[in-house]
């Protein structure tokens, strides 16, 4: 199990923007490094650094678990469909398409401030998803 919390953590990864003044630069992390205690993001332009708070890393550990287990049901998935009702009838979109095309935005609040995480996760396999 660790094994495959680790293989499937190195593949989800977030980034966020740096909030240095001036420094526009995208910070991206593995949910798989998150999990130890001094773990610390370095923004690769300005070397600003961010710890994250226990509070914070129970949240991202936690989106690691739902990963997890997306990725377990992916064939299940794959052959599952959301109904979504549009002008003259209904589409059926398969929840394996909502789960890749869409990047997920997760607004998380650090410190005093909110910040925006993108959450981008590769399916286990090219043909997972067709
Ligand atoms: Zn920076």
């Amino acid at each position: 199990m660790e094994q495959v919390v680790s293989e499937i953590g190195k593949k989800a990864r977030i980034d966020f923007g740096c909030v240095s003044d001036g420094c526009d630069a995208a910070i991206e992390i593995s949910l798989a490094d998150i999990g130890s205690d001094d773990f610390q993001a370095v923004c690769p332009k300005c070397h600003q650094t961010y710890a994250f708070d226990s509070v914070l890393r129970d949240k991202l550990r936690r989106m690691l678990e739902l990963v997890i287990a997306l990725r377990n049901a992916e064939d299940i998935l794959g052959d599952t469909s959301v109904s979504v009702n549009v002008a003259g009838g209904s589409v059926k979109l398969p929840y394996a398409l909502l789960l890749t095309r869409l990047n997920t935005l997760i607004t998380l609040e650090v410190g005093d401030e909110k910040m925006d995480f993108h959450l981008r996760v590769e399916p286990a396999s090219p043909d997972t998803f067709r």
